[in-house]
């Protein structure tokens, strides 16, 4: 049996609405025996909240199964004196991480969301803010830095292109700690206890999910639903082991590859 890393947003949902058949392949995935550790790019919800919406769409997981950004930033940052430009829903996962207003060592950006409360956090005096403790010494991280993502409406500006912003302006490079960066795949990998030879990552963002399990050595499975788009993949260079139409293929391409 394999280990298996399952991408959310465009692999499971766009948007909360369900890829129709996502929920019972991966339920039987689970049932074949194999194991599932959901890596998520999603800077906007809690992990309770994001693991309550999948159990909605009747995924089965628990919480502690669900590997997201804001988790993998308090990690990083516990005890740091952090600008945090971030969806407010996230502070509860940021814990052990100090937050403050100015004399920050840290200035981390998360991710745009598609509610009206993206215009507050990454107003013009917040970046010019950022802009400011950057200037004064502290050092830019990033939850992602996702140009852009796929939205029931289309796709929609994320905040990588603020992240893109800030580095030009200060000549800094940021961190990145969600994917495609190399901890956030090794804490996967070592959650569910596998070599990444054995292990699939499944995902919709031929950059971020197979570019970054690539370079693990995982075998990796693109899928055409969320931000799904040919002529990125014909641009990258990078060759999946798969394409799927859909996650709810996986369990029989599995089962026949096996
Ligand atoms: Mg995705």
């Amino acid at each position: 049996m394999a280990a298996i890393l399952l991408d959310v947003d465009g692999v499971l949902h766009v948007s909360g609405q369900p890829i129709p058949g996502a929920a019972s392949a991966v339920n039987r995935l689970r049932a074949d025996g194999h194991r599932l550790r959901f890596v998520t790019n999603n800077t906007t919800r809690s992990r309770a909240a994001l693991a309550g919406e999948l159990r909605a769409m009747n995924v089965e997981l628990d919480d502690e199964e669900l590997q997201t950004t804001p988790r993998a930033a308090a990690g990083a940052l516990a005890g740091r004196r952090v600008l945090a430009l971030t969806m407010p829903a996230i502070i509860e996962d940021l814990e052990g991480v100090q937050l403050v207003g100015e004399s920050a060592e840290i200035v981390l950006i998360g991710g745009a969301d598609e509610g009206p409360e993206t215009n507050n956090v990454f107003s013009y005096m917040n970046l010019a803010r950022a802009f400011a403790e950057l200037d004064a010494g502290a050092d830019l991280y990033c939850l992602h830095k996702n140009p852009w993502w796929q939205t029931s409406r289309g796709p929609l500006l994320d905040s990588g292109a603020f992240v893109a912003g800030l580095e030009y302006a200060t000549g800094l490079e940021a961190t990145v700690l969600g994917k495609p960066s190399p901890t956030y795949f090794l804490a996967a990998l070592e959650a569910v206890d596998a070599d990444p030879e054995l292990t699939w990552m499944v995902g919709d963002d031929v950059e971020a999910d197979i570019g970054g399990a690539q370079k693990h050595g995982m075998k990796t499975a693109l899928v055409r639903t969320g931000k799904f788009r040919p002529d990125a993949v014909e641009r990258s260079r990078i060759m999946p082991d798969a394409i799927l139409s859909s996650v709810a293929d996986l369990p029989e391409w599995l089962d026949r590859s096996a």
